[in-house]
């Protein structure tokens, strides 16, 4: 689905150069080496294929109602590993809604911004899950929180984040951006800039924009375009 998703957006023109013919063709260029592959150009050195990936909690619940499906995720690691060895930096960021979301929690007696809190901590257990199933295909990985968990992973610091892109670590953003009355949709659009991604892939389980949730009415319409929508 990734891979399909980022080749159909021509997102990989990367053209694959041995060191000597990069210096052939520019020979005032010092070729690049990252993730595997050989940059041919300095401005793809400086400039190098950001994505920003955003995963809804529910994307990896599968046919569940809840919770993981631990299948899903080593399908999406998998897909993620391929575009990474393309030479493509990717960030992540998890939703929560599989297990809590903080809108249901006034329903329970829980007091909203708790509420929130634990839909952080959610993301945070669904960014560990991906984590690990990266971890186990071979790929260096860092996780990157909104708030301080130290014990379990670094503190979201931009510059730090943008580093470890550039060494060719995959970096998951968990716990949103640490505040509540947020969601990691906004977190997404956020990170995305302070990272300065070229893109934002949204993996859902819905295939688009529609007026209402195509889950709940049957009859819901889907925007074929983009423009002014009103609600
Ligand atoms: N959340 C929050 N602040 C943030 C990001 C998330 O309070 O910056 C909480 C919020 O309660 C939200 C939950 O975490 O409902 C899970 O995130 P979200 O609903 O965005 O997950 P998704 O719908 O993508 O699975």
């Amino acid at each position: 689905m990734l891979t399909q998703l980022i080749s159909d957006k021509k997102l990989i023109e990367q053209k694959l150069l041995k060191p000597h013919e990069i210096h052939d063709l520019e020979p005032h260029i010092k070729p690049f080496y990252h993730a595997g592959v050989y940059y041919p150009y300095a401005r793809h050195a400086r400039n190098p294929k950001r994505i920003l990936l955003k995963l809804s909690g529910e994307a990896l619940m599968g046919e569940k109602n809840y919770g993981i499906d631990s299948s899903l995720l080593e399908k999406y690691s998998q897909e993620i590993k391929e575009i990474h060895n393309k030479g493509i930096e990717i960030a992540i960021v998890i939703g929560g809604g599989n297990i809590y979301r903080g809108i249901e929690s006034e329903e329970s007696g829980i007091n909203r911004v708790q509420g929130d809190y634990m839909g952080m901590m959610a993301t945070l257990i669904n960014s560990m899950a991906l984590q690990s199933h990266l971890e186990k295909l071979g790929c260096d990985t860092r996780l990157m929180s909104g708030f301080n968990v130290d014990q379990v992973c670094e503190p979201f610091i931009r510059r730090r984040a943008i580093r470890h892109l550039e060494k060719g670590r995959i970096v998951i953003f968990g716990a949103g951006l640490g505040k509540p009355y947020f969601t990691t949709d906004s977190t997404a659009s956020l990170r995305a800039i302070e990272i300065e991604a070229n893109i934002v892939l949204k993996g859902t389980r819905v295939d688009g924009v529609y007026d209402f949730d195509p889950e709940k009415k049957k009859d819901a319409k889907k925007f074929n375009e983009n423009g002014k929508i009103t609600m």
